[in-house]
């Protein structure tokens, strides 16, 4: 058995099972509730293991839309013969894949797609003041920007292509401000000028810096009294409806509430916990240029909307972000695919040296934790109300922390949730 928390109050014990965004958010807004809290990882915070490490950084209120678009099915041969593709799916993963990729297929109906767009509003809006708020407590204020960002396009009938999506974002509330050639020209003088037309919008802001983030969180959740324990949860002891202790390869860890927040890796918590949930790691890459910024910059956030990469200026070098590749959790990185990363950047921005020392361009792979149905899990656990589940935002995790770490400690408390959670429910597969 493991050392239960040095707790001298009676308030109940939370012990949250992964230290990404979402266990972090989770564990700071339990504190809130004045919850006895455990943090239990077998990473370090802030580990580059963890989605929340290497990700694009936007905090991405207008990213409601889910990434199948209608006939994507006709597209899978392409996806399983061109491993390079935007999107690859390696063969031996296949009949695996196979019961997710039909579910996700059927999600891409325009109907279905606007309604997981409605709910996933609930969950992304203002999530840049949400950040704003919570990295200020934490010290760490500077590491958010809440100026907007770009989409960019070669034209505006390139952007008429993505009419769609735009038009739903338009019906949920989303503004934004067009830009011809010449104001993007302006506004983004190192970017390639065969972009010619670009939308601003201003509520999506974006974290300079989201290792260093979850870090502050980390250390800021500890500063508030929240123990973090190394080690993997296997399970949960569950009697007579109640929890009693979360299994780890090392013991037990008596708890009373527990939080499955482990991302790509829930699956096997949520079996546990009496759920069945269609769940598997979306691979992304960055490749991220340090030691140019003087030479050439995104001076603001953009989607490169022809190639389907976000180009961030971070802390540490220019991040261009993307790319979806479905393979087993453990399969080795493919990293031709975050090369590629580096050479979207030499084309976007021309003013980068074609012979970039290899030092300064770091390559990173990480795992996206998505549904079939483009929707995160968040609700009790069948097999007690004391388990809560908080996974599967997919590619908007990042922004959607703050206001899942909310409602997962609104659940632990027995508050009612501050959004409806039916379209979330972790049962609905
Ligand atoms: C290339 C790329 C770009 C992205 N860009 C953006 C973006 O711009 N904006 C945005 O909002 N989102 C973005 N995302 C998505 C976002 O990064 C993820 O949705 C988010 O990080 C998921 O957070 P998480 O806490 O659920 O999972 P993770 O960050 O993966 O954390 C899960 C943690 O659980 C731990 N764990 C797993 N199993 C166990 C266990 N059994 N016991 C204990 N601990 C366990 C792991 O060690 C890990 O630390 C991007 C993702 C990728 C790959």
């Amino acid at each position: 058995m493991l050392p239960s928390a040095s707790v001298t109050s009676s308030s109940q014990h939370a012990v949250i099972i992964g230290g990404g965004a979402i266990g972090l958010m989770s564990a700071i807004h339990a504190l809130d509730q004045g919850l006895q809290v455990t943090l239990l990882d077998f990473n370090e915070a802030g580990s580059e293991e963890a989605s929340s490490y290497g990700n694009a950084g936007w905090l991405s209120a207008h990213s409601v839309m889910p990434p199948v678009e209608p006939g994507m099915w006709k597209k899978v041969p392409g996806f399983l013969l061109d491993p390079l593709g935007p999107l690859a799916i390696r063969w031996r993963y296949l009949p695996r894949l196979t019961p997710w990729l039909l579910r996700n297929l059927a999600s891409a109906r325009r109907e279905r797609m606007r309604s997981t767009a409605r709910a996933l509003r609930s969950l992304t809006v203002d999530a840049r003041l949400l950040h704003q708020e919570v990295a200020q407590r934490a010290g760490v204020g500077h590491l958010i920007d809440i100026s907007g960002v770009l989409h960019v396009y070669r034209s505006r009938e390139h952007f008429k292509g993505d009419a769609f999506g735009w038009g739903v974002r338009r019906e949920l509330g989303v503004t934004w401000t067009e830009l011809d050639g010449a104001e993007l020209r302006h506004r983004e003088p190192d970017l390639d000028p065969a972009y010619d037309f670009a939308v601003q919008v201003d509520e999506t802001g974006h974290c300079l810096n989201p290792g260093a983030y979850m870090q502050a969180l980390d250390a800021y959740a500890q500063s508030r009294g929240a123990r973090r324990v190394q080690g993997k949860a296997l399970g949960f002891r569950i009697e007579g409806g109640r929890l009693r202790a979360v299994r780890t390869a090392e013991g037990e860890l008596a708890c009373d509430l527990a939080v499955i927040a482990a991302g790509a890796q829930s699956k096997v918590l949520a079996a546990q916990a009496g759920d069945r949930v269609q769940l598997e790691s979306e691979r992304g890459y960055h490749a991220t240029i340090a030691g140019q910024t003087k030479v050439a910059t995104a001076r603001t956030p953009m989607m490169i909307a022809d190639h389907k990469v976000i180009a961030t200026q971070m802390e540490g070098g220019l991040r261009i972000a993307g790319q979806v590749e479905f393979a087993s959790f453990d399969a080795a990185p493919d990293w031709r695919r975050a090369a590629i990363m580096r050479d979207i950047a030499l084309k976007a921005f021309p003013k980068l040296p074609r012979d970039l020392p290899a030092a300064d361009v770091k390559f990173w792979m990480g795992r996206r934790p998505s549904t079939s149905d483009g929707m995160p899990c968040i609700g009790y656990a069948s097999a007690s109300r004391d388990i809560v589940h908080a996974y599967g935002h997919s590619h908007i995790g990042l922004t959607c922390s703050v206001r899942t770490g909310r409602i997962v400690a609104q659940l632990l408390a027995g508050l009612p949730p501050e959004i409806d959670l039916q379209a979330f429910s972790p049962q609905r597969f």
